[in-house]
């Protein structure tokens, strides 16, 4: 992303990396503004199956700043995360993944999002009975709704944590452990979380043609992801190599601009509607 930044971008990067609390206090107060005033929107990203083809998306938020133009998650959502910014951001995520899935739903077509979910917006006290009446209202089956979390929810409250994802998961509702790999939790979570699919990390994806290293981590998570019977992604997927490493290994669903880059979403769903 960093090649698309311009100038006014770069500004703003600069601002958000000062990390001053007033440089902080500045972006929260315009995200809250941006959150009331329909600057924020949805791109999707399609994420492919060696067989079935396009299997469904993934969300990514982004944010149509007035002045510094398309702004990528990196720039603010970890300011979001800061405060209880994040649950207002990802609640309204969640809400328009929920309406995108309801719309198509209506006109007969099945589509599945996977959507981010930061572990202080799953730590909400309400996030359960909030997510059960989005979905109860929307109409979206809780089936096509996928919930990409991290490792590091797991650090603390395990026992909630557990508590909650199996009353989801027991509507229907997948979970998937972004960024696979990179966390410093134990593996022990996987047998005892309802959990369905694993992400593999793009930095290991990138070099995994060439580097033994990186090859051999894929493979080992490609085969606990069997043991276990997980489906796994594999993010990052940028060149035909990449491709080819994963095609030798069964059904592993593939992410990455080599497919597609994200897009705004009426316009992935242009596209998508068409097959
Ligand atoms: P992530 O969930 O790991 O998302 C994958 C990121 O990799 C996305 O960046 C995507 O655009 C990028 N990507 C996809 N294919 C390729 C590729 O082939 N090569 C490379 N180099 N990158 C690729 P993006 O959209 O900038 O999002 C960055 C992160 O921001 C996401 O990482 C996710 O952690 C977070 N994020 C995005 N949307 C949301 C949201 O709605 N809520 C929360 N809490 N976090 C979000
Ligand atoms: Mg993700
Ligand atoms: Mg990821
Ligand atoms: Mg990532």
């Amino acid at each position: 992303h960093r090649a698309k930044a311009g100038t006014d971008q770069t500004a703003f990067f600069d601002t958000v990396m000062g990390e001053s609390a007033t440089q902080s206090f500045r972006v929260e107060r315009d995200l809250r503004h941006a959150l009331a005033h329909d600057e924020l929107c949805l791109h999707l990203q399609s994420l492919i199956h060696p067989e079935r083809g396009t299997i469904g998306a993934e969300v990514l938020v982004r944010w149509k700043h007035p002045v510094f133009g398309l702004l990528y998650p990196n720039a603010f959502v970890p300011i979001a995360e800061e405060s209880t910014l994040i649950v207002e951001l990802g609640s309204w995520v969640l809400t328009e993944a929920c309406a995108l899935i309801a719309v198509e739903a209506r006109a007969g077509r099945e589509l599945r999002l996977s959507v981010n979910i930061s572990p202080r917006q799953f730590r909400q006290r309400d996030f359960v009975p909030r997510l059960k009446t989005l979905l109860a209202e929307s109409g979206a089956a809780p089936r096509q709704l996928t919930l990409e979390i991290t490792e590091g929810l797991f650090l603390h409250e395990i026992d909630e944590i557990t508590a909650r994802m199996n009353e989801l998961a027991a509507l229907g509702v997948r979970f998937s452990i972004d960024d696979f790999g990179t966390g410093y939790s134990s593996l022990a979570y996987l047998k005892r979380l309802p959990i369905h699919e694993l992400k593999i990390d793009k930095s290991f994806i990138q070099d995994a043609p060439d580097d033994p290293n990186d090859a051999a981590l894929v493979e080992t998570i490609l085969s606990v992801a069997r043991h276990l019977q997980l489906d796994v992604v594999a993010e990052g997927v940028e060149t035909e190599e990449q491709a080819a490493f994963l095609s030798r290994r069964a059904s592993v669903i593939h992410q990455g601009y080599l497919y597609d880059r994200p897009e705004a979403a009426e316009r992935w769903l242009e596209r998508w509607r068409q097959v």
